[in-house]
């Protein structure tokens, strides 16, 4: 019956039965042994570090084979802290000066590292605090003899109910019968999100207290795509989102038709529709549903899933590997845009009050040259595999822009000193995700090559409205007549200057806007991969004409509820099961 809102990490709509995952924390009792039982506890301890290798090895093995490299390589990180012999020397030491069982031994070292790594000025690495206390339940597991409960091996369809899930947690959810999950915190650039929608669960995560609303055997219907969750839904509720859920279905098993036709209006008029990306292991389904491009590589992710600043090398695999994958479609790799919501403020060393408003993003890279002439150097380097383009997010003045720019071009005077190949007419564009950039876009329109409208953060800055605070999410809406004619305005600034204009916000992939983006003149759409089909059946069913007219109309309203209201019936007409 009732709804609760939260952050919609991976798409989709799902209705099951609940099982609620205690917050597993695992409480060792402090027991002290004679000192004739070290030798036995030191050599249970190396068989546990050794059982607990074994298990994160297959677990990265069957997660690669699943999800690519980069997602495997998560665990890479916990197996070479288990492997450190520091850490084991510190548990022995333990053991041996406070006659601690290997448990208690463990528990209390690993607190210590996950301590030392919060205090860590990196960012990044200060992050990974969550993954220290998930290789220490892993190695308490193996001590107590305790299994995974588990998740792995279910008989029923389940949505999982959790405070959060680790990452190991949700990479060895048994994917035959976890239909979905709903998580008390996190947040959309968690470990836990990105391993989500790789494996193309539905999930919402930052619901506050859904553990305590929900008992398990509860029904529940998660749906991802819209963020939200409903506990023991009323007849009304589950009818609405079974139709949705066949609909879906319906959609997806257009897929294959859909795929290989050109997205075009009825009319001829052809438009490019690319994908978001996080990693490069993304980009084989995106093409298969249809991608003619990537329009949005949010690199990122690069930082967040790796254990360290990612070095030039790192970078230019990344990039060659998204290139081989992408054989001559267009990749707009978009700069570092770390900061904000990309890492939490509490583990930051320096919390900023207000880090929307903050140190993120261009600016970011603007005050650590070296580390962004590292990436720009890799991404000029892999200009040569294919065709590469590069974005610059969260430009807010043309200064910011210029800086960039002449960052870019000693990049590459030191490749020319070097005779390192690269390619000269690499288009460089900017995200226009600032207001004062979209207020300004025909001025930014004479210094670049392509604009990418980031309608999440045009929204929230437009409107006030924190994108991640779940208090404020019914403000945070594309239809506000504010943000569409921000958005009008660049399609025209654009166009003026001939400069190509894509809108790779999540905007882009929601179906209710694709008549409106189109008639406003929209060519280039960047989304999630799974959005693409619905997006494209309704370019296909509707003349430019139509759309023109339908967007004609839509700014002549002046409220969001009008816009959506109208935008809802005009889309039925076209395909009447798309809402
Ligand atoms: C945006 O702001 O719309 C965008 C696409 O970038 P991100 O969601 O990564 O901030
Ligand atoms: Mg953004």
């Amino acid at each position: 019956m009732e709804i609760k809102k939260g952050i919609g990490v991976s798409p989709g709509v799902v209705i099951s039965t609940a099982i609620v995952i205690d917050a597993e924390d695992l409480v060792i009792p402090k027991r002290n042994i004679t000192p004739d039982a070290i030798p036995h506890e030191i050599e249970r301890l190396s068989r546990a570090i050794d059982a607990t290798i074994v298990d994160l090895q297959k677990l990265r093995d069957d997660v690669t084979n699943q999800h690519g490299k980069e997602i495997g390589g998560i665990f890479d990180f916990h197996i070479g802290i288990l492997r450190d012999k520091l850490l084991r020397n510190q548990i022995v030491a333990e053991i041996e000066k406070n006659h601690a069982t290997a448990e208690y031994a463990s528990s209390v070292v690993m607190r210590r590292y996950a301590n030392k790594f919060l205090a860590m000025t990196d960012r990044v690495l200060s992050e990974r605090v969550k993954d220290i206390h998930d290789i220490e339940k892993g190695l308490l597991r193996s001590l107590i003899g305790q299994k995974h409960q588990d998740l792995a091996h279910l008989t029923q369809d389940v949505i999982v109910i959790a405070h959060d899930l680790l990452p190991s947690q949700t990479a060895a959810l048994d994917r035959s019968h976890v239909k979905g999950f709903a998580t008390d915190a996190g947040g959309r650039t968690s470990h836990t999100a990105i391993v989500a929608r790789a494996m193309g669960i539905p999930a919402v995560v930052g619901l506050g207290n859904i553990t305590s609303e929900v008992s398990g055997g509860d029904q529940v219907i998660i749906d991802g795509t819209r963020g939200m969750v409903i506990v023991n839904p009323d007849e009304d509720q589950l009818t609405e989102h079974r139709e949705y859920e066949k609909k879906q279905l319906q959609l997806e098993s257009d897929l294959a038709t859909l795929r290989d036709l050109p997205a075009q209006t009825l009319d001829g008029h052809a438009v490019s529709l690319q994908a978001n990306i996080e990693f490069p292991g993304e980009i084989d389904d995106a093409v298969i549903r249809g991608a003619q491009g990537i329009g949005l590589y949010r690199t990122e992710f690069l930082y967040l899933a790796a254990d360290h600043e990612p070095d030039e090398e790192e970078h230019y695999a990344a990039y060659a590997e998204a290139l081989e994958r992408l054989q001559g479609k267009p990749l707009v790799i978009r700069t570092l845009d770390l900061g904000a919501d990309k890492y939490t403020q509490e583990k930051a060393q320096n919390p900023e009050r207000n880090p929307f408003l903050g140190d993120r993003s261009i600016r970011m890279c603007l005050h650590d040259i070296p580390m962004f002439k590292r990436q720009l150097r890799a991404i000029m380097r892999s200009s040569v595999l294919g065709d590469v383009r590069i974005m610059f997010p969260m430009i807010s003045t043309l200064m910011e822009l210029r800086q960039a720019k002449m960052v870019l071009n000693d990049v590459i005077e030191e490749l020319e000193e070097d005779g390192i190949p690269f390619r000269r007419d690499i288009p460089i564009g900017i995200m226009i995700e600032v207001p004062s950039a979209a207020l300004m876009a025909n001025n930014f329109a004479k210094e670049v090559n392509f604009f990418s409208i980031g309608t999440n953060d045009l929204i929230q800055y437009t409107l006030a409205v924190d994108r991640t605070n779940e208090r404020v999410a019914g403000l945070f809406c594309p239809a506000h007549p504010a943000v569409l004619a921000l958005i009008r305005d660049v399609i025209r600034a654009g166009a003026r200057n001939s400069v190509s204009v894509s809108v790779c916000g999540e905007m882009a992939g929601e179906p209710l806007y694709t008549l409106l983006l189109l008639g406003l003149g929209l060519t280039t759409f960047s989304m999630n991969g799974p959005d693409i089909p619905e997006v494209k059946k309704i370019i296909r069913s509707v003349t430019t004409e139509h759309a023109r007219n339908v967007a004609r109309k839509v700014m002549s309203f002046d409220s969001e509820r009008q816009v959506m209201h109208f935008l809802r019936e005009e889309t039925r007409k076209i395909i009447p099961e798309a809402f």
